[in-house]
Order: structure tokens, then sequence, then C-alpha cells
């Protein structure tokens, strides 16, 4: 089905000030570090302006709200689910089973719990990404009912800066087109100052002036001033911390565990913050695993702790879709209803009957689902076709029980340009769909909740036939919400 298009509020006249505009936008896109390492010609010593929408793109308010207003509980459901044995246990026996990553990470998850973790609470940096719905209600007078959530991201929840960077070239455009009035409409947004918050928070806590925040990041960083932005942002609420970057393989020289306390290059650390370990490719032998398991023996903050990392997959959101579940986090029926409604359909692959039929429905109509398995950071999800494909190709097997099944949701389209580096030739406005980050943070025990905030936004962007919307992966695009 079609989706319906969004109201556009903008007029643009396609003449000579129309390529100034736009040439002028990129450099102070650039400038002010809407930008990242170019992945073609990739150079230390350079960066390039990140795709960005040349408008703002509409985004209902009531619907704005709704997403910021959640976010605690979303937080606070993670939390709890993170500190649940059994239900993780229960959750994920079959997927640890036939996926090798999260098998890994179960491994570490189960030794350290047995061993009793050495640091009682966690810091967990949290996105919950949500698309509009266009098409869930047959007669609809709007052209959206309600968002969906994607997905939640309990591990490097990246754009705390890239989000506030929209903002910054959304609110240039709107001045350059002379849209004074239109300005407050594009949300305040307070992502870095609100996840940096955070990280000096359980520095804090951790409670030892000379102890260090651990970054600990990709080999080749391609997102870096996202990542720097952060780094700056904390020194900037206390230039007392000091802050380290390190890889997991240079962790393995310089990385030590101590009496439950761990070092860098004989530092302590008090937090670790990970842009890095979503990904299997990101420990490329047993050593860099066995950096994971150190630092999460150790008394350092971990963002996330590695019960925090599995219950942000892809496996325990599906498995929270279900009513019962939800019910074993939650007390109050009103919440327990704002919260299953956030859900689109979402299917267990099990050797099951439910699993069974969910194959079949997905067999039938490849194109109106999404194949995911328990995989971050873009580019591992199956669509259309090829849906039918894998599965065919995977039977009723065990493998199978590696992913989940979700309704695609269908977003309302706009009429957007998209800007990118390296482009040449004539802008054309586009259909586009967009996709809401909510970023949240959240520190505790067990047993209690310190510190539980919503803070701030991003906003991703994409050619409305396109699959993935990854910014970094070069699909998506910068934007920013302009409420209406
Ligand atoms: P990752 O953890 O790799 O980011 P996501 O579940 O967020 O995985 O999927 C990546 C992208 O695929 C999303 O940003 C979105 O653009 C698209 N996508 C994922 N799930 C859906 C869905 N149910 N409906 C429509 N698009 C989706
Ligand atoms: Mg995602
Ligand atoms: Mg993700």
């Amino acid at each position: 089905m079609e989706s319906k298009r969004l109201p556009s509020h903008f007029q643009v006249s396609e003449g000579t000030d129309f390529e100034n505009l736009v040439n002028n936008v990129k450099d102070y896109a650039l400038f002010n570090g809407a930008a990242s390492r170019s992945r073609e010609h990739f150079s230390s010593d350079s960066i390039q302006f990140l795709p960005f929408t040349l408008l703002p793109s509409p985004f209902p308010k009531k619907e704005f709200d709704k997403a910021v207003q959640i976010q605690p509980l979303l937080n606070k459901l993670i939390h709890k689910v993170a500190h649940n044995h059994e239900f993780l246990k229960e959750v994920l026996q079959n997927t640890i089973e036939v996926d090798f990553f999260t098998g890994k990470l179960f491994e570490i998850y189960e030794t350290v719990f047995n061993e009793g973790f050495a640091q009682p609470m966690s810091l967990g940096i949290l996105r919950s990404d949500v698309m509009l719905e266009s098409t869930c209600r047959e007669n609809i007078d709007d052209v959206y009912c309600c968002w969906k959530q994607v997905e939640i991201n309990a591990i490097a929840s990246g754009f705390g800066w890239l989000g506030p960077a929209s903002k910054v070239i959304h609110r240039f455009v709107l001045e350059r087109l002379q849209y004074f009035d239109e300005i407050n409409k594009l949300p305040e947004n307070r992502a870095l100052e609100g996840l940096c918050g955070g990280l000096v928070e359980a520095w804090k806590l951790y409670n030892n002036p000379k102890a260090i925040i651990l970054i600990v990041v990709e080999d080749v960083v391609y997102n870096i001033c996202d990542q720097k932005f952060h780094e700056f942002e904390i020194y900037r609420q206390n230039p007392k911390i000091v802050c380290q970057r390190k890889t997991f393989t240079e962790l393995i020289e310089c990385g030590e565990l101590k009496d439950k306390k761990y070092f860098v290059n004989g530092s302590e650390v008090a937090v670790v913050y990970y842009r890095s370990g979503y990904a299997p490719e990101q420990y490329p032998t047993d050593k860099e695993w066995n950096v994971r398991l150190t630092i999460e023996r150790s008394a350092a903050l971990k963002c996330p702790s590695i019960h925090y990392h599995l219950a942000g997959t892809k496996k325990v959101q599906q498995a929270l879709a279900l009513e019962k579940n939800l019910k074993k986090f939650l007390e109050k029926p009103d919440e327990i209803q704002l919260v299953s409604d956030i859900f689109t359909g979402l299917y267990s692959l099990d050797l099951d009957d439910f699993g069974d039929q969910a194959a079949k429905l997905a067999l039938q109509q490849p194109h109106n689902f999404v194949l995911k398995p328990q995989r971050e950071g873009g580019g591992n999800n199956v669509y259309g076709a090829q849906i039918a494909e894998v599965l065919t190709k995977i039977g009723r097997t065990k493998e199978r029980t590696a992913y989940i099944l979700m309704n695609r949701i269908q977003p309302p389209l706009i009429r957007n340009y998209i800007v990118r580096p390296g482009k040449q030739g004539k802008l054309e406005a586009e259909d586009v769909i967009c996709e809401l980050g909510i970023f949240g943070v959240i520190i505790g025990t067990k047993d209690q909740i310190i510190y539980n905030k919503q803070a701030g936004h991003m906003l991703r962007t994409k050619g409305h036939k396109v699959d993935e919307g990854g910014v970094a992966l070069g699909a998506g695009s910068l934007d920013s919400p302009f409420l209406y």
C-alpha cells in the first residue's frame, strides 16, 4: 500500500539563490561538526559533512511529546529486564545456541552473574527508535495514526551530538529562508548534555576523583565527530575528568584487572563507555573477547553492562511485545497498556506452531515484514523478496531461531531534499521517510533506580524505497523534527 504524504511547510524556489543556500548550508554543517570521516577517502586528518535534509521534516507534536514522555518508562523496563536472570535466560536460550555472537555475550554474562557482579550499578544510555505508521487504520483522516518502535538500542547509542547538530543546521536554513516564526517549532535538543550528564554522574558514583572514563572505540572510527563531541562535553561539564579512547585490541596490552579494579596504562577506570563491541568483527580474536570479560569482571560502571547489552537484543524486544511478559516488569495497567501500544507485530521464529505460522506468513507476504538477526549497527536485516529466499534456505531448522520477524512499518511520505557530500548537479526533491530516536539515561542497581531521564532526540531520514537508514553507512541523512 502506498504511504500517505505529510504536508510540506516550506516553499523553496529552485533558482541561483537555492544553489547558494545549499552551498552555504554545506559549509555551515561541516564547520559545526555535523560531519564524519570519509569512507571512500579515509584520512585521520579530515572530515566531510554528513548527508542532511535541506529542510526539517514535519512530525506531529502530539506523537513527538508521547515519545519523549514514555522514555523514562522504557528506561525502567529495560533496566528491569537486564536484572531479571530467569527472563534473559529463557528468552535467549534458543538464540544463543545458534547465534555465535549472542552466545558469546551470554557466556560472559553467565560468568559474571555466577561470580557475582563486581559493580552493582549500571549506566544505560538508550535510544528508542520509532517511525510513524501511516497504514495501521483503515479509514483515517490524518495521514498517520501513531508511531511504532523500530528497536531500542542499549549499546553505543550514537548521535547524541549529531541530533543537536541537525537542529543547528535547520535553524540556520530557516533563518536564511526568512522563516523566523517557525524556528520555535524545532524542539530543544539537549541530547549531548543529557547523555554526557549520565556519564559524569556515573563517574561521580564511582567515587574516585583520580579514576578515568574509558571510551572503547572501533579500530577505524568514521563517526568521529559524534564521539569526540561527547568527550569534549564531558570535559566541559567537569574539566578534571580524564577520558582515554582505546580499542579492544589496544586493551589486550594496556588494560588489566587488579583487585576487581580495571586499570588502563596504570590509571584506574571509573566508567567504561562502549562505542564499540556491538558487532562480531569488533572482537577479531579470543583476546578481544577476553578484554570484554575482564572489564565486566571489574568494579567500573559499564555503559552498558553485559546484561543491559543483552536486554537490548531484538529477541528481547520481540518477547516484550507479548503482554504476558510485560506484566512481569510493569505493575500498573496503564503503563502496560502504554508500552504494549508502541509495538508493531513482532514474531518469534522458534520451532513451534507460532514460529511456523510466522514463517509461513512471511513467505506469503515478504514485503510486509522485516527479518532481523541479533545484530546492531545497520546493514544486517533482510527485506522483501530476500526474506523468502533466506527463510526457504534455512527451512525448519534451529537456525531460524536466530531471527525475529517484524511487521514492516510504513511511514508517511514527506517531500524533502537530501544534500550529500561529493554529489554534484541539481538537487531534486524526493519522497523520504523519517525515523525518530529518543534518548534515555538510567543508572541503578538491581533493586534501586538512582537516575532516570529522557535526554534529547535525533531524526534520520532516507529515500522512501531505501530499506536501511544508517546515516553512518551512507543511506540516511541528518534531519530535525518540525513539530506541527
Ligand atoms: P540496527 O540495530 O542494525 O539499527 P534496526 O532494527 O534499527 O537495526 O534496523 C535498521 C533499519 O532498518 C532501521 O533504522 C529502519 O530504517 C529499518 N527498519 C527496521 N525495522 C523496521 C520495520 N519494522 N519497519 C520499517 N523499517 C524498519
Ligand atoms: Mg537501528
Ligand atoms: Mg540497533
